[in-house]
């Protein structure tokens, strides 16, 4: 087994733990990055292909609203490195942004990769040295930290540490959240951000499955989100159902299967569209009736869906109002993100475990969660840095 002494050691080398690095080589901190997987980033990768939606364009009060019960926790990690210093750091990686109608901020290339090509350039230019295919396995003594590498297992020494393990999403990215074990406190991870399980009728599946559903409204629980879907093979997936997930998957899992509503046409108002839908249509077919109304056939086929399952309101009422019993989150490994993880009671305010001195988490694998929009990366990135400060703080304490 080797013994190496490693300087200021970061595990995970996701956004959160690579912006720790980095804050800490800044300083002229010895850093050594290790993760399980063959190469940094891979989730920060696939997040690219769709657009690398960094952070958010909004006023900071109203952005950090977007973290709910845990806003306090993370408000001064995300103020002490805001929207805007992030949009600079991607600036001087020579990646410019821009910020889309939406106040959505991307990447002028709208991907990941040449920004992490940047990034690693930089991180390497400040020495930090990066270890693949190490998986953390836990603790050796006081300041110990296990290994199993790529030759077998490895002990290491660390002047601290900073764990930015991830969530539980997407595991063959890296975050597999096998760690849990290893840490106290830990919430049970849970899909966030993520698609909800719908039973179809086998003829809807077959003929709608990978339909968009655009221009629609998603309710539920007083909420109600402008978006787009998509019907998969055992539900719905998308932004608009996304954004309720976290109240629908909480729903579901105190009471059981829930029941969301589409408005099919959300822009058209219930009496116009009553006028329309609800005068009796002679010999025209269901379907008919309800194309000539301006709805695309995924959208006649939800409707024909309720019929079937024994809805008797007017059409118009389930046009606006169409109901959708979900019997559960699509699992977790397809999911966005994931809620769940050390809870805020194991940490204190400069993310250092109690349990563990000299220990600091930051990333998604702290308990919070927080919608599509730029929002996760935005914390996972300022949490990262905020945990490097707090490390930075105990070694100079510590003389
Ligand atoms: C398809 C998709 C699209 C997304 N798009 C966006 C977006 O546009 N905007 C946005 O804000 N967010 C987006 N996200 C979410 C965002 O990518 C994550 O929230 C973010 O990557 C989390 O960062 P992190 O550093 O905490 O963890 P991760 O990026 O998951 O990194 C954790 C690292 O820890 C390593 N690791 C785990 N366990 C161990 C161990 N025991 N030992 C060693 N290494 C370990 C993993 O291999 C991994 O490299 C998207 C996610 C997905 C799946």
């Amino acid at each position: 087994m080797l013994q190496t002494h490693a300087g200021v050691v970061v595990v995970g080398a996701g956004p959160a733990g690579l912006m720790a690095a980095e804050t800490l080589a800044q300083a002229g901190i010895r850093v050594t990055v290790y993760d399980r997987m063959p190469s940094p980033g891979r989730k920060f990768l696939i997040a690219g292909r769709g657009g690398l939606n960094l952070t958010h364009g909004e006023a900071l009060p109203a952005f950090l609203t977007r973290y709910g019960t845990t806003r306090e926790r993370l408000a001064p990690a995300i103020e002490a490195f805001p929207p805007t210093a992030l949009a600079d750091w991607a600036e001087a990686l020579g990646q410019p942004v821009f910020t889309g109608t939406s106040g959505r901020v991307f990447p002028r290339a709208l991907k990941s990769s040449p920004l992490l090509r940047a990034w690693l350039a930089r991180l390497a230019g400040l020495g930090v040295t990066l270890r693949a295919r190490h998986r953390w396995e836990g603790w050796d003594g006081e300041a110990g930290l296990r290994f199993a590498g790529p030759d077998g297992p490895v002990t290491v020494a660390a002047d601290a540490l900073v764990l930015a393990l991830g969530g539980a999403s997407w595991p063959r990215l890296g975050s597999d959240g096998a760690w849990t074990g290893l840490l106290p406190g830990v919430r049970p991870f849970r899909p966030s951000n993520c698609g909800f399980l719908i039973p179809w009728s086998e003829v809807f599946r077959r003929r709608f499955e990978g339909e968009p559903l655009k221009r629609i409204a998603v309710a539920f629980a007083g909420q109600r989100l402008r978006g787009e879907a998509l019907v998969t093979a055992d539900g719905l997936e998308g932004g608009a159902v996304y954004a309720i997930s976290g109240p629908l998957r909480e729903a579901i899992a105190a009471q059981g299967p829930a029941t969301l509503h589409l408005d099919l046409r959300p822009d058209v108002p219930a009496a116009a569209l009553a006028a329309r839908l609800d005068a009796p249509r002679g010999g025209q077919s269901l379907a008919n009736h309800l194309r000539r109304a301006g709805l695309p056939p995924v959208a006649i086929g939800l409707v024909q869906e309720a019929l079937h399952a024994g809805a008797t309101a007017p059409l118009s009422a389930l046009v606006k109002a169409l109901p959708l019993r979900v019997t559960g989150p699509a699992p977790i490994a397809r999911a966005i993100s994931s809620a769940g993880g050390v809870g805020w009671d194991e940490v204190d305010e400069r993310f250092m475990l109690r349990a563990r001195p000299g220990v600091f988490l930051a990333g998604e694998m702290l308990d919070w969660e927080a919608p599509t929009g730029g929002y996760l990366l935005q914390a996972c990135f300022s949490t990262g840095a905020a945990a490097a400060e707090g490390a930075m703080a105990w070694l100079g304490r510590r003389g």
